[in-house]
């Protein structure tokens, strides 16, 4: 079964990286962008999610932004993110990748996260640079929309993630795709993998040699390049090939 063919592969690697997106969140009730009940449903990306939208209407991104902070805030670590902490803790994973910008897996207790479009849990003025943890910004927002910099007044302050139309951060995606050239098995979560440069780091594991792990609640481009293929849901299946790899 294709669970145990898994938890084979990840017991016997040495060098095995993790690649997460947003499915690996949806069982702490973060909705996905994309699949069913995805985010994209409702509104249009490029207009909520892109830096020129940003720069242009800070309230319009932020009336959005509010929402989904508000959700994101209050999330918890679901048994999935819990059982990548678990197979770094044992030995059998190196890192987590993730396009997830929800600090999740930090909180489960996964040490080495590298976060390839920045982190939801900050906000940066553009104009001074200062920064503030999102709850402090999050809970100005009821009485100053678009919220302002307590350093300048600026009305630019911006959650520390990457909005379409940003560069990547240098350091994370090297370093992604330093672990990606080593690993012997990618094990890719909860990702629609329609996403790029993100997508490349598991394409980049592939052509190092390593073996593909697919786990998502819907078929992905790349399951044909996998080993292992497994349709469900990462809070069940991830326990699960931790499970079997421990014992
Ligand atoms: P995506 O929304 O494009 O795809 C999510 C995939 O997860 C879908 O294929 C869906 O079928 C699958 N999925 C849904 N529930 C699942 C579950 N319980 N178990 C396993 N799979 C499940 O997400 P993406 O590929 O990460 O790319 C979208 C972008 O969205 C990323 O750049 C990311 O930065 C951003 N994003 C992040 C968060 C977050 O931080 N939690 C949430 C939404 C979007
Ligand atoms: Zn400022």
């Amino acid at each position: 079964m294709s669970i145990e063919r898994a938890a084979d592969l990840l017991a016997s690697a040495t060098r095995a990286v993790a690649m997460t997106g947003a499915g690996v969140s949806a069982e702490s009730g973060i909705p996905t962008f994309r699949g069913e009940g995805g985010v994209w449903t409702k509104y249009d990306p490029v207009k909520v999610s892109s830096i020129d939208s940003f720069m242009a209407d800070p309230a319009s991104y932020w009336q959005v932004s509010r929402e989904r902070g508000r959700v994101a805030l209050a999330a918890r670590p679901n048994p999935g993110h819990v059982a990548l902490a678990q197979m770094e803790e044992r030995g059998r994973l190196v890192a987590v990748v993730t396009q997830n910008t929800d600090g999740l897996h930090q909180d489960a207790g996964s040490r080495r996260v590298i976060e390839l479009h920045g982190s939801g849990r900050n906000v940066e003025c553009m104009v001074c640079g200062r920064r503030e943890p999102r709850s402090e910004v999050q809970a100005r927002l009821d009485v100053e929309m678009p919220p302002r910099c307590q350093s300048c007044g600026s009305t630019f302050l911006k959650p520390t993630v990457v909005l379409f139309g940003e560069a990547m951060p240098a350091t994370a995606l090297h370093e992604a795709f330093e672990l990606a050239g080593q690993a012997d098995v990618i094990l890719v979560v909860g990702s629609s993998l329609v996403v790029y440069p993100a997508a490349d780091v598991p394409l980049a594991a592939l052509r190092a040699g390593a073996r593909m792990v697919v786990v998502n609640a819907e078929a992905t481009p790349f399951d044909r390049f996998a080993s292992v293929v497994i349709h469900g849901r990462s809070g069940e299946v991830l326990p699960h090939i931790a499970s079997l790899i421990a014992a």
